[in-house]
């Protein structure tokens, strides 16, 4: 299949409705363990037609995307005059601000203004159900004093080479702003918190879709199986990731809205729109 749109050669503040949807492969390359007895880690899911599935919420990929994204650029000395840092330190001016998003009123800058994630996405899901699960009880560690005690905790195992499929959105692309994506997409090779509950894993885009509207999901990925219609991500002759942070980071001065400027005329609605720019803070 090919894409008669295109990827637009400017960046722009107001989203302009057009969606490159990447679909995105994840293999478990360690078992990994989960803990289930947190609520924040459910993170097996029983669905009515897919049966029972291994899951991962899209917030553990987004807050490891976000810092790959940040470390990446900080290597390249971008930003050049401020530091920008999770989670409530964002310089809400860098390349990794304009893809993720961010809070003014949170930020190192206190910005009046708030950036709305450009990436989004979705629970990405096993491809094969869930059978044996091995489920044992470990004592509990107790954070304060580090040693185990009497709680007991249940843990359980995702056996390696367990296949994730998932979407990730990228709105309004341009080709620097997919680079940067993509590139930091195939740097994914940990997920979660810490390696006690997520471990190795293989990252590989299979292809994408650029369209006015989401027509992929994770869901119907794992149900359908069907690729043939997508397109191949080499066919986007994409910039170079290096030079692409760069000329993302020369053109964000010129686009964003001034500082100390029109202040009390952006009304409720952005603050209604604010971002989840905070919820990363919950990986670290
Ligand atoms: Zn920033």
């Amino acid at each position: 299949m090919s894409n008669t749109m295109e990827l637009f050669g400017d960046i722009q503040v107001l989203p302009r409705g057009r969606y490159l949807q990447l679909v995105v492969k994840v293999t478990l390359l360690d078992d990994a363990i989960i803990r289930s007895n947190e609520p924040e880690e459910v993170l097996t899911f029983n669905y009515k037609s897919l049966g029972n599935r291994f899951i991962i919420p899209w917030r553990k990929i987004k807050g490891k995307l976000r810092r790959l994204v940040m470390e990446k650029q900080r290597d390249l000395g971008i930003p050049n005059n401020s530091n920008c840092y999770l989670k409530d330190h964002l310089c809400m001016t860098c390349p990794a601000c304009l893809l993720f998003g961010g809070t003014g009123e949170t930020s190192a800058t206190k910005a009046d203004y708030n950036l709305l994630s450009r990436v989004l996405g979705e629970t990405f899901i096993s491809r094969t159900e869930v059978k044996d699960i091995s489920a044992y009880t470990a004592n509990a560690v107790d954070e304060e004093t580090l040693t185990t005690g009497q709680a007991l905790m249940t843990i359980l195992k995702v056996p390696t080479e367990t296949e994730f499929s998932g979407v990730v959105t990228l709105r309004d692309p341009t080709p620097e702003l997919t680079s940067i994506l993509i590139d930091n997409l195939n740097r994914l090779t940990r997920l979660g918190a810490s390696t006690r509950e997520w471990g190795k894993v293989k990252t590989e885009i299979v292809g994408y879709v650029l369209s006015d509207r989401e027509t992929l999901s994770s869901y119907d990925l794992v149900k359908s199986e069907k690729k043939d219609d997508l397109c191949k991500i080499a066919d986007l002759n994409l910039p170079t990731v290096e030079d692409s942070f760069k000329k993302v980071a020369e053109l964000i001065p010129h686009i964003l809205p001034k500082k100390k400027q029109e202040k009390g005329k952006r009304g409720s609605k952005a603050k209604e729109e604010t971002t989840e720019a905070g919820e990363e803070s919950a990986e670290g």
